[in-house]
């Protein structure tokens, strides 16, 4: 006797879902794209959110952040030892600081997620700035080794391979946080299937048309131990070495893969793995 299993739904979307994606992707793009923009010494990231919620707002979409219970901003901003979660604040950002800002936007029903770092100038310590802002291009380029991985990947397995051997080839000995990993993304922020930053057991949801993720690597440059700040979001890191977080959101579809939250799909981040992004075409 076979065992009764819960029914679900699929985690593979139509190539019309896929389509109503690129929107809220490019809508957070936008958003992270103002951010950018402002980051120098003495803003606040709350000055930061506040840029942020304009884009997202302005463009008629909604902050997915603020529809996750009990968060109230539309980014969230992670200083030097905080990786991920960190809570907008008014505190200005000073030379040499390391900031992750993530965001996301919900547009007529569907999400977008992703993140980048920045390393404010500092020109008075040369060396402090270079080593995060190494922290910085590894954990960015293990995510678009990942996402290369995805164009031909079989089973997810091999993209958090592909994550985790990025960042173990750079010869650092960089921790990979274990407890936050990436995610599918659809009509929610956050769906199945997980997506991990280093190899695991079990090789993962099959990679197939229709499948949709959130590839996010967080990376320290210490160990990977974090524990919560009493504010119960802020990650932080146990031995306060510093964090850098990089994200997108990628459709699977019949033509290839698309980075729903770069507003050229990924083509230059791909260029250096030899892999084009193709736009989610009409086939259905
Ligand atoms: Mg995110
Ligand atoms: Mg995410």
């Amino acid at each position: 006797m076979s065992p009764l299993l819960p029914t679900r739904r699929s985690i593979y979307k139509t190539p019309a879902q896929l389509r109503a994606m690129i929107e809220p992707g490019l809508i957070t793009a936008a958003a992270l794209d103002a951010v950018r923009a402002l980051i120098a010494p003495g803003v606040t990231t709350l000055e930061l959110d506040a840029a942020a919620s304009a884009v997202i707002t302005g463009r008629g979409a909604k902050s997915n952040f603020q529809m996750v219970r009990g968060y109230r901003h539309t980014i969230c901003a992670s200083v030097n030892e905080q990786v991920v979660h960190g809570i907008p604040s008014a505190r200005g950002l000073e030379p040499g600081d390391i900031v992750s800002i993530d965001a996301g936007a919900e547009f007529e029903g569907w999400n977008g997620d992703s993140a980048f770092t920045a390393v404010v100038p500092d020109a008075s310590r040369p060396a402090l700035v270079a080593e995060r802002e190494e922290l910085s291009r590894v954990t960015e380029g293990s995510l678009w080794a990942g996402i290369a991985a995805l164009a031909t990947a079989r089973h997810l397995g091999e993209v958090s391979a592909a994550v985790q051997d990025h960042i173990d080839g750079a010869g650092h000995g960089y921790g990979i946080l274990r407890e936050y990993v990436g995610h599918g993304i659809g009509r929610k922020m956050h769906e199945s299937p997980s997506v991990f930053n280093y190899r695991v057991p079990d090789p993962g949801a099959q990679v197939r048309p229709g499948l949709a993720v959130a590839i996010e690597p967080m990376v320290v440059i210490g160990d990977q131990a974090t524990f919560v700040e009493d504010d119960e979001w802020t990650v932080s890191t146990v031995d306060g070495t510093a964090g850098s977080h990089w994200e997108h959101s990628v459709a699977v579809h019949d033509g290839g893969i698309w980075v729903l939250t770069a507003p050229d799909g990924g083509a230059a981040g791909l260029a250096p793995f030899g892999v084009i992004p193709r736009e989610i075409g009409e086939e259905t």
